[in-house]
């Protein structure tokens, strides 16, 4: 019996709990979510400091300054980035300043190097400066105090940069959930193993290890199980200490699909196969010893496209990320889509933004074994299960399957 994605998603969200609490090392948090709010206790930059290499100056001082006719001022000192802003600047003199440097007492702007010349021991300035010129304010990027991440955002490499600049070596996080990923086929040679006739190489194992890290969760590929079953159960029980195992292929109708057997006999709870989609028609899941199971279809688009729609939202939900899903937007059409009523399709499109809206088309054949349309995607267009024809200029919900993730 096939159910609706709809229903499939909910249930597999329904049993994707978010993992324990972990205290990690800075680096390690990457990827991961946030499992406390964070605050500042300190104010960011922490110190009145300049913006550019040149000179600190009194900005009355610069008054009328032009290239022709240019003030001169006394260089009474020098500060460099890292020195401390004991340095003071009174009317009619300057100190040479680095950028980063403090902001020498009494100075107000800060003029670059380029709009100067020095003639000994003077500087000539060449145009006006106004107060607050060039100068970065103690707190101007955090304030002391301020809220700077909730519990649930997404570490980044700019939020291991805001963390790092607020002195944590170590973050809490939601444990990253471990993955095991198996292959099952007679057909499947390892790369780096001659293709001998009849054979295709795994690739599956490689696109679902790369989904996996791409999702902050760490793979573990089982390597590629035969088409019997007890070769099949040896390799699953190496996924035993794993949060989720991922499978692809052997969850069809076919003689030798044999995923689903085993499962049974194992004693796992099947809580569905089948959902009424394409690609991803035969999709399986199971809950298992406290671990989720999905039986992916074997062909690479199908497999790809179950794991973006049912895996990557789990795994999201493990790691206690606040947004689960990509961004769904509406897109514009630029040619007819054609398909069999019946079942939901996801079809790799190109979107682009094009006038202020999203305009799509498809990246060609859309058989479930080719990998190529896919890899020319940037997002999938859901054509709804009852529609047969979808004409240019319509409009179709798209999830965007190529972007930089929301915080
Ligand atoms: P199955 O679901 O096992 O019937 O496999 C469906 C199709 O996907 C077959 O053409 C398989 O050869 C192919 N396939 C299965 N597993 C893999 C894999 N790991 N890498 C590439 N193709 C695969
Ligand atoms: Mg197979």
């Amino acid at each position: 019996m096939m159910i609706e994605p709809k229903e499939a998603l909910e249930i597999v969200l329904k049993e994707a709990k978010v993992l324990p609490i972990a205290e990690v090392e800075l680096l390690d948090s990457l990827g991961l979510a946030l499992a406390e709010d964070v605050n500042s206790d300190v104010d960011i930059p922490p110190f009145d400091n300049s913006a550019m290499d040149g000179f600190a100056v009194v900005a009355q001082d610069t008054e009328r300054a032009r290239k022709d006719r240019p003030i001169r001022l006394v260089v009474a000192d020098t500060v460099t980035a890292g020195g401390t802003n004991k340095t003071m600047v009174v009317t009619g003199t300057a100190a040479r300043i680095m950028t980063g440097a403090p902001v020498p007492l009494f100075a107000d702007s800060v003029i670059q190097k380029e709009d100067t010349e020095v003639d000994g021991e003077l500087v000539c300035i060449f145009r006006e400066v106004k107060p607050g010129e060039n100068i970065r304010r103690a707190g101007e990027d955090i304030a002391k105090g301020e809220r700077v991440f909730e519990s649930g955002t997404e570490i980044g490499p700019a939020e291991i940069g805001l963390l790092a600049s607020l002195g944590r070596s170590r973050v809490k996080v939601f444990r990253r959930p471990t993955v095991a990923i198996m292959s099952t086929g007679n057909e499947l040679v390892e790369l780096g193993e001659p293709l001998e006739p009849g054979k295709i190489r795994n690739s599956n194992t490689y696109s679902l290890y790369a989904q996996v890290l791409a999702c902050g969760a760490h793979p573990v590929s089982l390597g590629i199980a035969r088409d019997d079953k007890e070769t099949i159960r040896e390799v699953l029980t190496k996924g035993a200490d794993s949060d989720v195992i991922v499978t692809t292929g052997g969850v069809s109708v076919g003689d030798y699909d044999l995923v689903k057997d085993v499962m049974t006999e194992l004693g796992a709870e099947l809580r569905f196969w089948g959902v009424a989609q394409k690609p991803g028609k035969p999709l399986a899941f199971w809950t298992f010893e406290g671990k989720l199971v999905f039986g992916l279809p074997g062909n690479p688009v199908a497999t790809m496209v179950c794991f973006e729609e049912y895996v990557r939202p789990a795994l999201r939900k493990m790691v206690g990320k606040s947004r689960l899903f990509r961004p769904e937007v509406e897109a514009t059409l630029e040619e007819e889509i054609k398909k069999k009523s019946g079942r939901l399709h996801y079809v790799r499109v190109r979107v682009e933004r094009r006038d202020g809206e999203y305009r799509v088309s498809s990246t060609g054949p859309q058989g479930s074994g080719i990998l190529k349309s896919m890899s020319l995607a940037n997002g999938l267009a859901l054509i709804p299960k009852d529609v047969s024809l979808v004409k240019a200029g319509e409009k179709v919900k798209v999830h965007l399957i190529d972007q930089p993730e929301d915080h």
